[in-house]
């Protein structure tokens, strides 16, 4: 029998590599744990990423930066947030970063693919993920692009040691069967663009090594659902405390990681 191949999202395999506790609470538990409320900061970045990939279903009359800019204030919530007065800050900042990024898109030249589902085989894994817009660039050829909203500044190891990107190159290289190398981070708040442009040594480098995650993850997923005592379930997923587990959704409920601090749900903020 050929053996089955791990499905696995790069979020996945990060969330594991972080705290295998947390995975294991996150992806194995049952019922899964009581997770935290919302997180402020992820409400933005649903409401931008929703704006941007719905900005293209747009008549192209109507795909103005100022209908993009409408579109993060319908699809607007205000989960997360300490009160309406600070939602409704963020949502005027996004607000505007959105229609400023847009005036430097063509809308008449529409990407490839907008939150389009990408996946690639390794030996071990079949690893995909949902690429934010894969646009095909004269001179430049298919570039994969991922948006950020988070408040840390960019660098280019950013989207190099990326291994979702790489993970997207791929994948859009075995969809579309075209190379695909190019790899950029779009950091909407301040307009920044980091890029990488990948070669097939360095992609096959990120995917030897998720292949090689995945094979110790479907053992160990395997062990867990065969049933593992508690205390066994323990050692094989222990908690890797860090200063991480302050924005935890599991925290609440994690022995170690409640030694320390949370943060507030709007606390990152950009
Ligand atoms: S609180 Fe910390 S140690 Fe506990 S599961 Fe979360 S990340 Fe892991």
């Amino acid at each position: 029998m050929p053996t089955r191949l791990y499905p696995a999202a790069p979020s996945r395999l990060a969330t594991y590599a972080d705290c295998p506790r947390r995975y294991r609470m996150g992806y194995l538990d049952q019922p899964t744990p009581p997770r935290g409320g919302a997180w402020a900061h992820h409400t933005v970045g649903a409401a931008v990423h929703v704006a941007l990939a719905r900005w293209w279903e747009l008549p192209l009359p109507r795909r103005t930066p100022a209908a993009g800019g409408e579109l993060v204030v319908t699809g607007w919530s205000s989960e997360g947030f300490r009160d309406e007065r600070q939602s409704r800050e963020h949502r005027d900042r996004a607000r505007g970063y959105v229609e400023r990024y847009l005036a430097t898109v063509d809308p008449a030249v529409l990407p490839l693919g907008v939150e389009r589902t990408v996946s690639v085989r390794t030996e071990r894994a079949s690893l995909w993920g949902r690429a934010d817009r894969i646009d095909d660039r004269p001179g430049e050829g298919v570039v994969v692009v991922d948006y950020k909203t988070g408040r840390s500044v960019l660098t280019v190891d950013d989207a190099r040691e990326s291994l979702a990107l790489a993970v997207y190159a791929a994948g859009a290289a075995r969809t579309l069967r075209r190379e695909v190398t190019r790899v950029e981070l779009h950091h909407l708040p301040t307009g920044t663009v980091v890029g990488w442009d990948h070669t097939p040594a360095s992609i096959d480098e990120h995917l030897s090594g998720a292949d090689a995650q995945a094979a110790a993850m479907a053992t160990l997923d395997a062990a867990f659902r065969a049933g593992m005592t508690p205390d066994e379930a323990d050692a094989a997923f222990p908690p890797l405390v860090a200063p991480r587990c302050g924005w935890c959704e599991f925290r609440s409920t994690c022995g170690p990681g409640r030694s320390v601090p949370a943060h507030r749900p709007w606390d990152g903020l950009a």
